[in-house]
């Protein structure tokens, strides 16, 4: 530990003293060790990580935050006493708010505008920037307004009214336009947040291109998702000139538990698809009958198969429900199969992850095997075997990759994805199903059609739970 402090900034080594004696952190559990220094890193199950949570418990009363999950966060940045954080790694500081573009959001300004900015760019000194540079100032309110989605008046509002009602609906999970400076991280570091900022992403690849960087996050996220779906045709009829100058929008959002396939992409204008993200409308789910009707390709990936079925049976008689309580259904259970996988990977270790490996995503290595021709539809009118090559064997490593950081990743978030929900009785089977698969002597098919019952049973509860509300 000393010696890992030693590499750190000397800036950094200012902050943490300076957050230490800082009277909000006043009784927040922090070891003092006999060489002088403190233990600002601690795992989150130890004693004194324990304590951190208990005492971010009484805070939350103190201020009067819900606690709900994600309340760490709030907590954490509520006191902070001066709202920007020291990067362990290179002593740059930045907000530990929602102040920094994100890809999609990033590259439509600097589309817009012609400009260079970097995701690292605080979203005022962009602001600023574009201003003095020659552009209006209402056409930059205009552009932010817009791309958010706000209820605001460019004319009017200001710049910090503007900044600030879309750092909040970023900050709630509602929006992806910006991200933060820095990463919570409670109770693991002592102030909350990550060490490193944003400008220092562990997880950055620096080897990485920014061409790489697009046909990277293509299809990643249908992985993280364990979309069904003819997945590799997807990939690559999203990259087909069929989509020039727009970008492929899912008509049913992959977040939402909708498939990834070719037949349910459409073209959507080029930096709009973040808005759309995991939104459903009457009219999504009118093109989404049509689709299946016309290439018997069913919509939804098998863990929220009921739920779409209720969907479809009710959403005329009740449109008002698709875009609030049947969206928060499918929501929902998609935390709750996420809180499954996670369960096993967790409980079962590596049998667990060759269990879900083999279960539920080698059967769709299959689409791999082949080469597509399609129509302006997305309908494939022509497939040929692939050669194979070690091309293809990187393919499936890779989407077994994805697909199992996504688990621990969806666990780890912030705030907006972890609101999984089981009741007892599906508590218990999951942990029953984890034995069996730690035990080793079930056949694979045997618990995978046990995890297919445990997901019909929840969907199901989630199903009541919407007709109780009638
Ligand atoms: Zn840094």
């Amino acid at each position: 530990m000393a010696r890992e402090k030693r590499k750190w900034h000397p800036l950094f080594l200012k902050y943490m003293e300076e957050i230490i004696k800082d009277h909000h952190y006043e009784g927040l559990p922090i070891e003092k060790k006999r060489d002088g220094t403190y233990g600002w890193i601690v795992f989150s199950d130890s004693e004194i990580g324990r304590k951190r949570v208990e005492w971010c418990a009484r805070k939350a009363d103190e201020l009067g935050i819900e606690k709900k999950p994600g309340f760490y966060a709030e907590v954490m940045r509520e006191i902070h006493p001066t709202k920007w954080k020291v990067c362990q790694t290179c002593g740059e500081i930045m907000s530990i708010y929602y102040h920094y573009p994100n890809m999609n959001f990033l590259n439509a300004i600097n589309r817009e505008f012609h400009s260079d900015f970097t995701d690292c760019d605080y979203i005022y000194d962009i602001w600023d920037e574009l201003v003095e540079s020659g552009v209006d100032e209402e056409e930059v309110a205009r552009f932010f307004i817009r791309k958010g989605k706000l209820d605001l008046d460019a004319k009017t509002a200001s710049k910090s009214d503007i900044i600030e009602t879309l750092e909040k609906l970023c900050r709630k999970g509602n929006k992806k336009l910006l991200g933060p400076g820095a990463m919570s991280n409670f109770p693991d570091r002592f102030d909350g947040f990550h060490t490193y900022n944003r400008c220092c992403r562990a997880n950055q690849d620096t080897g990485r291109s920014k061409e790489n960087l697009k046909s990277y996050s293509k299809d990643r996220r249908a992985y993280e998702y364990w979309s069904d779906g003819n997945i590799h045709a997807a990939n690559k009829f999203m990259c087909s000139d069929y989509f020039d100058g727009t970008s492929a929008d899912h008509i049913g959002p992959i977040s939402l538990g909708f498939v990834h396939d070719p037949r349910y992409l459409q073209p959507m204008p080029s930096g709009d698809n973040s808005s759309k993200r995991d939104r459903l409308s009457v009219e999504d789910i009118e093109k989404i009958i049509e689709v299946e009707k016309r290439t018997g390709v069913y919509p939804m990936s098998w863990y929220s198969k009921l739920i779409w079925e209720y969907i479809r049976k009710n959403y005329r008689q009740h449109p008002e429900l698709v875009a609030t309580k049947y969206r928060d259904a499918l929501k929902q259970n998609m935390s709750n199969f996420m809180f499954v996988l996670f369960t096993i990977l967790d409980r079962c270790g590596e049998k667990g992850k060759a269990f879900l490996k083999k279960a539920f995503l080698e059967p769709k290595y299959d689409c791999f095997n082949y080469s597509y021709c399609f129509n302006e539809r997305g309908e494939i009118v022509s497939k040929t075997p692939r050669r194979f090559t070690g091309r293809m064997n990187d393919e499936e490593k890779r989407y077994h990759r994805i697909a199992i950081d996504a688990v621990h990743d969806y666990q780890e978030k912030d705030n907006r994805n972890n609101n999984y929900y089981l009741v007892p009785s599906e508590q218990h089977l999951l942990l029953k199903i984890c034995d069996k698969i730690s035990a080793g002597t079930t056949p694979t098919r045997e618990c995978k059609y046990s995890v297919e019952r445990l997901m019909e049973f929840i969907q199901r509860r989630v199903i009541e739970g919407m007709g109780e509300n009638y």
